[in-house]
């Protein structure tokens, strides 16, 4: 199978990726990709943090930087402009600004954060021993769901993270990953099939076969994302996402343009 879309992948704008696109865009090239799309850690709209995500600054250095790669490899390869920005409450208002300032193809939507702690942070990992696993993932399916709420978001990231250190819940979860995948379907958003997960300690793509499952059956669209950080990210994996994408159960995927659905892949 000809890989078509990654649509999951960073620059060095946020501060720990390593590459210049066109190095993921040669690499996306090298590989067989018709397409991919950057979509880089959008400032936080809530405090600046120098080494998780790019400045409000940067933004249109971001903007540009992106559009000029798109433009150098038109011919070889369609590229997409898209941001990954935090799903943070009470900070609607500055999100919903910042994601209508430029015309992105797509916003994937991602909540790395619960009560301000960055719980995939390998600095705050110690956290972890302070709260309680099976709260973390209900406050995190909750938020979660609000963020799909907000009709900000086409793709929601990474939709199990807090699995990323090994951490799982000790408690059967089902229904709040059942109530997830309703809220996902009535609000119209897609999810991805992370293949970061492989790459960390839990070892197992984002989200797990049983979420994804469930998400599949509710009727929720799928797209691929490496969630690269490094050119040689690009792609990796997607034959095990591809393969746990049909076994589930999914039979096409989606392509965004200006965040409305233009193709779907059959698989
Ligand atoms: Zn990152
Ligand atoms: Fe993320
Ligand atoms: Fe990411
Ligand atoms: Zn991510």
């Amino acid at each position: 199978m000809i890989p078509y879309g990654d649509y999951h992948m960073h620059t060095p704008l946020c501060g720990h990726a390593i590459g210049q696109p066109d190095e993921y865009a040669q690499q996306a090239i090298k590989l067989g990709f018709k397409e991919i799309g950057f979509s880089d850690h959008a400032p936080m709209v809530h405090k600046s943090m120098p080494g998780v995500t790019m400045s409000f600054d940067e933004l249109p250095q971001y903007n540009a930087m992106i559009e000029d790669v798109r433009k150098r490899y038109a011919s070889q390869i369609s590229i997409k402009i898209a941001l990954e920005a935090d799903f943070l409450p009470g900070y609607e208002g500055k999100t919903k600004a910042m994601i209508n300032s430029y015309p992105y193809d797509y916003i994937i939507g991602s909540v790395h954060f619960i009560d301000d702690w960055a719980f995939d942070d390998p600095a705050c990992r110690e956290y972890w021993k302070k709260y309680d696993v099976n709260d973390v993932y209900r406050k995190y399916y909750g938020l979660l769901q609000q963020s799909a709420k907000t009709g900000f978001y086409q793709i929601i990231g990474h939709c199990d993270l807090p699995k990323k250190f090994g951490a799982r819940p000790t408690v059967d979860l089902t229904d709040e990953v059942k109530a997830t995948a309703q809220v996902f379907k009535d609000t119209g958003v897609t999810i991805e099939i992370n293949t970061a997960g492989l790459r960390k300690p839990i070892a197992e793509m984002y989200p797990s076969r049983e979420s994804l499952k469930i998400y599949c059956e509710a009727g929720v669209p799928l797209t691929f994302g490496s969630d690269a950080h490094d050119p040689l990210h690009v792609g990796n994996d997607f034959d095990k996402a591809v393969a746990l994408a049909k076994s589930v159960g999914y039979n096409e995927y989606l392509i965004f343009k200006d965040r409305q659905i233009e193709k779907r892949i059959k698989l």
